[in-house]
């Protein structure tokens, strides 16, 4: 078994459980799959997103990654 993050064509997300890749992509279209909040059966894969908690490093005036003392190329 296998758990995709699905989403609705009215941006319901919400999680469904398949026996395989192949069978999620053969429900999907064959609109087998409803939204369980409205109902709709127009539904994709959301995009997997990336583990949060960690905030992308901000850039920085001299490019380099910014530890926890700040830009290097600030000091002195
Ligand atoms: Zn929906």
């Amino acid at each position: 078994m296998i758990r995709y993050r699905l989403r609705c064509a009215h941006g319901h997300a919400f999680d469904s459980w398949f026996r395989n890749a192949d069978a999620c992509d053969a429900d999907l279209a064959a609109a087998s799959v409803a939204c369980p909040e409205c109902g709709s059966t127009e539904v994709a894969k959301a995009i997997m997103a990336p583990a949060v908690g960690k905030q992308a490093a901000p850039a920085t005036p001299c490019g380099r990654p910014v530890c926890a003392c700040g830009c290097p190329a600030l000091d002195g």
